[in-house]
């Protein structure tokens, strides 16, 4: 089929301070047994506001696990044993990446939708139809696609906004990416020939940028200053839904094979949105974007608290660091979404000039 397009998404996204009441009403349609399945620090937060909601929505509460720690395959089965015998009619996730992403895991081989409440703003997974498996030691397993998207997506700012200011932070450094990779994998799609995204997730990269840009630091300096500012809910709409959506419905590129190189390579001292970020300059950069452009964009990661050089994100020398650029450049899947295979030499090159200040 000749230009094919397809976007997924979330079934609902609802957003706002104290959202959290809103979750009874929004799932009361999925049935009356939910299964909540969340982290421990998660649940102290929002357990009693959930039971709440959920109360007045006429939902029981099938069951309840807080104490999920990472999404391993032993977690997943175990929880699904837990689902067997209690006949939820959905499942909540609670928490950050890996609590949603397990209830996404055991709501599917439950064979029930799937429904998210993130607690903090580091991922963007609540409304993916995907989820990512660890080994106990928090080492990256797999990465599963699912055939359908969460039901509903419960934001509650004011949660959200409680949690350290670092998430948003960290949320803010991945999403940053979403334009340059979405603009580097649609032009890569439009030359193979292959399945191109959406105008409609070229757009929401953009839209992700433009809010990033807009009201990052100012809702970095409101939660430092323990404020709540509308620039807050701003920035989290932009990480939780518009990101999301661009992310699912594009692709990554060099930015995160830079992210895989590294990791691969050597001792990490930072985290995946930091790298991504440290990342989406790099590829700017090497794209040859308008130094204009990469300078406010280097000078927008400094003022939030983003790394812009190389010594803050890992400690690999010379060879290590050629050798990580090598692997981004070839063995990563994600180098298939530049528009060319990239270079290393001239990656190592943009790295340098990063490193030497624009
Ligand atoms: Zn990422």
């Amino acid at each position: 089929m000749r230009n094919q397009r397809k976007l997924i998404a979330a079934s609902r996204y609802v957003q706002g301070r104290g959202a959290i009441a809103l979750l009874g009403e929004n799932v009361r349609k999925l049935g009356k047994r939910a299964y909540i399945i969340g982290g421990s620090t998660a649940l102290s937060i929002t357990e009693e506001r959930i039971r709440a909601s959920l109360d007045a929505s006429g939902v029981d509460i099938a069951a309840i696990d807080n104490e999920v720690k990472d999404c391993t395959y032993a977690t997943i089965d175990e929880l699904v044993d837990k689902g067997k015998r209690t006949e939820p009619d959905f499942v909540i996730g609670v928490g950050g990446g890996r609590a949603v992403d397990t209830a996404k895991a055991v709501a599917w081989k439950l064979g029930v939708p799937a429904v998210s409440v993130g607690t903090q703003c580091a991922t963007n997974a609540d409304g993916s139809a995907e989820f990512v498996v660890y080994t106990d030691d928090h080492k990256f397993l797999d990465a599963v696609i699912l055939p359908d998207n969460p039901a509903v997506v419960i934001v509650d700012t004011d949660v959200i906004a409680s949690a350290p200011v670092k998430y948003l932070i960290w949320g803010m450094g991945d999403a940053l990416t979403a334009k340059f990779e979405a603009e580097a994998h649609a032009e890569a799609m439009r030359r193979k020939n292959a399945m191109v995204p959406t105008n409609t997730a070229l757009a929401l990269a953009n839209a992700t940028f433009e809010s990033l840009m807009r009201y990052g630091f100012e809702a970095v300096e409101a939660l430092k200053r323990g404020e709540h500012t509308d620039a807050v809910d701003e920035v989290i709409e932009a990480v939780k839904l518009s990101s999301a959506i661009a992310f699912e419905n594009t692709g990554c590129a060099l930015a995160h094979a830079l992210h895989n190189g590294l990791t691969q390579t050597g001792k990490m001292k930072a985290e995946h949105g930091e790298i991504v970020a440290y990342g989406t300059i790099v590829q700017a950069t090497y794209e040859g974007r308008p130094e204009d452009e990469i300078r406010a964009i280097i000078e927008w990661c400094d003022g939030v608290g983003l790394p812009t050089k190389l010594a803050a994100i890992c400690d690999h020398d010379g060879e290590a660091l050629r050798r990580a650029v090598e692997y981004a450049c070839g063995e990563d899947a994600n180098a298939e979404s530049m528009p060319e295979k990239p270079d290393p030499t001239k990656v190592l090159k943009a790295i340098g000039r990063i490193e030497e200040g624009f």
